[in-house]
């Protein structure tokens, strides 16, 4: 059979970039998680406060009714914290505890900001009160030294003045300097919260939260939205024979591979678990994504993987996927259900193929 290209492999995909939450939402989330942990006592460890920045936003109904009760019966203490963790919150879910913490820091920053304009407020009010009181003292007759006094008086605040505007000033530009600062730091972490690390690629998380932008995209416009599910054929027996960490390095592989043949057509790749990887195609029809995905398939399954360490031949790699288009009453879940079951039927034709719903 002919050799495809050679194919090197152990890049990394880029991060996919992120809209930033709106801090503002953020800053409303912290106040409610400081009022939960008041009511509760606990101290406001990560763990804890991991777990109320997930009840306030209700990411997770169950665990949310299980906080619920447990607040209820006075229960929710460090144990059934720990309990409800391990029951309800996955590793991928770590950066979060980041987008938190530095939420948390925005807050303290804005709090301390403020502060810092009331007390310039009050240095603008005791100057302006100088003023006055001068200048209703000018109204009456002053002799000489009257008058040294009062120009002595009105140098000496506008000298307190001029240093508070100064100090303001530069606190002003410290404040600056570091909410940009935070804001990066606040950037990076929520790209890093909606990533997956292994790929690069969107993590099960981003992935849902951009199908539903584009859900909601599709809909306004009235346009077409596909999505894919790919899943790679018998990975289990690569791993097997070629190890997991080769295994690792074609995951990155086939995420980036796909990545970069549908991210010109505005596309966008997320990984859902282990060797299955989603694909969202705005102004896609069935007809168009199925084509796309099947480009995408081919150009795979014909090449051959080589180890680029020393140039060993792992031999081909392909996937099945099922295409569904998105109807207006589909929900994120629905839409992926009906991809997953066309997936479901390339899988049992045979594999390496794709499949768009008919239903
Ligand atoms: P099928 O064609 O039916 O999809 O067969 P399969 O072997 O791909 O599917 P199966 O569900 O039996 O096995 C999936 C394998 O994917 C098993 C698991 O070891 C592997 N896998 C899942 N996540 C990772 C990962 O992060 N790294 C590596 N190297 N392997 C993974
Ligand atoms: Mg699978
Ligand atoms: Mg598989």
């Amino acid at each position: 059979m002919h050799e495809g290209r050679l194919v090197a492999i152990g890049e990394h995909l880029a991060p996919a970039a992120a809209e930033t939450h709106a801090a503002a939402a953020g800053l409303a989330f912290f106040d409610q998680i400081r009022a939960l942990v008041v009511r509760t006592r606990l101290p406001p460890n990560t763990d804890v406060y991991d777990l109320f920045w997930r009840y306030v936003r209700d990411e997770d109904h169950d665990l949310s009714l299980a906080i619920d009760t447990a607040i209820a019966h006075d229960q929710l203490d460090l144990a059934a914290v720990a309990a409800l963790r391990r029951c309800h919150c996955q590793d991928d879910d770590v950066g979060a505890v980041e987008v938190a913490a530095l939420v948390a820091a925005a807050h303290d920053q804005a709090e301390a900001l403020t502060q810092r304009i009331e007390a310039g407020r009050t240095d603008l009010a005791d100057y302006g009160r100088a003023i006055a009181d001068g200048g209703a003292r000018l109204a009456a007759p002053l002799d000489a030294s009257g008058l040294a006094v009062l120009l002595e008086q009105l140098g000496s605040a506008t000298r307190t003045m001029q240093a508070a505007n100064t100090r303001l000033h530069d606190e002003l530009a410290a404040a600056a300097t570091e909410a940009r600062e935070l804001g990066e730091r606040l950037g990076a972490a929520e790209r890093a919260a909606i990533t997956d690390q292994l790929t690069g690629a969107l993590n099960r998380r981003g992935t849902i939260q951009t199908l539903e932008r584009a859900q909601s995209a599709a809909r306004i416009a009235d346009g077409t939205l596909a999505v894919a599910m790919l899943d790679i054929d018998y990975f289990k027996n690569f791993n097997d024979r070629f190890g997991h960490s080769l295994g690792d390095e074609v995951l990155r592989f086939v995420a980036r591979h796909v990545a970069d043949r549908i991210a010109p057509r505005g596309g966008t790749v997320g990984r859902m678990g282990g060797e299955e990887f989603i694909a969202i195609l705005p102004d896609h029809d069935i007809v168009a994504a199925t084509s796309v995905i099947d480009h995408v398939r081919a150009e795979l399954a014909g090449q051959i993987i080589r180890n680029a360490a020393d140039g060993s031949s792992m031999g081909r790699v392909s996937f099945s996927a099922g295409v569904a288009t998105d109807r207006v009453d589909d929900s994120c879940d629905t839409l992926i259900d009906r991809a997953d079951k066309a997936l479901y039927c390339a899988k049992r034709m045979g594999r390496d193929r794709v499949v768009p719903d008919r239903r």
